[in-house]
């Protein structure tokens, strides 16, 4: 009994102090793998309730924009990922733990460009590679649950909101869950990282927020100026550019030529 206590603590304590890319303490009760599985299950249910678009330009065109930013991942991230294009207006885009990517449709109207849309991209994988869902996840009281084993999607879980809430999703599909300022600010110097290594231009992120901040209330949660102010977030965006050049951050790859 005493060595199975001391197994759990230390099990806890290991968890528990994770540290993410840009060197921030985290609290993390829940392991990489029962995440996975989570966003796997959302994902799947996200497919079957919503518009999947077979447009194929368009979805050319998205994962033309996509595999370039995935391909700068640690190496044990890099492959395995689904992207889907969600026939919808909703301005909106996220990624999953599990390795999936939804775009809706309506982002690219504000998106102007691949760089635009690689810089949405990097961002939403950002939250993954930080694990932001997790630390999410391990903050509310879904972290009970999910260390009891309990059947995470079951319908009618008394968790399954709080476990949904924490992948950012809300009770209705397709409603997206901001994250807090110090997640979105992680998420946006982590996705520039990504953008000037895929061989985007970087300069493009702030030109996106700029696009974003002109659509005023129809702004989807997720991309809600209460976190970070919009200023803030660009000239901090102007910021970590200028600090990645002169830590010698550069392409890797040529410039990725995507077009719809
Ligand atoms: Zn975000």
């Amino acid at each position: 009994m005493k060595k199975l206590l001391v197994f759990v603590l230390t099990f806890l304590f290991v968890v528990a102090c994770a540290k993410s890319p840009t060197g921030r303490s985290q609290f993390i009760l829940v392991d990489s793998d029962t995440m996975a599985q989570m966003g796997l299950e959302s994902f799947e249910a996200m497919k079957e309730e919503q518009k999947v678009s077979t447009n194929k330009n368009l979805n050319q065109y998205v994962q033309c924009v996509a595999r370039p930013i995935l391909k700068t991942l640690p190496a044990d991230w890099q492959d395995g990922w689904e992207i889907v294009v969600f026939d919808s207006e909703q301005v909106n885009a996220f990624a999953l733990p599990g390795r999936k990517i939804g775009v809706y449709t309506g982002i690219l109207g504000v998106a102007e460009n691949a760089d635009q849309l690689a810089a949405i991209i990097g961002h939403e994988v950002g939250h993954v590679i930080a694990n932001h869902g997790s630390e999410r996840v391990s903050q509310s009281t879904a972290a009970n649950a999910v260390m009891q084993g309990a059947s995470l999607l079951s319908q009618g879980s008394e968790y399954q909101q709080a476990i949904m809430t924490g992948l950012g999703l809300g009770a209705q599909f397709g409603v997206l869950l901001p994250y807090s300022r110090t997640h979105e600010s992680e998420a946006d110097v982590i996705g520039l990282k990504y953008l000037i290594e895929a061989g985007f231009k970087a300069e493009e992120s702030m030109a996106l927020w700029e696009n974003m901040n002109k659509l005023g209330g129809e702004r989807p949660m997720e991309f809600m100026s209460t976190h970070p102010a919009p200023d803030t977030r660009i000239n901090n965006l102007a910021k970590h550019i200028e600090s990645y050049r002169s830590q010698g951050v550069k392409a890797q790859f040529s410039r990725p030529n995507c077009s719809r």
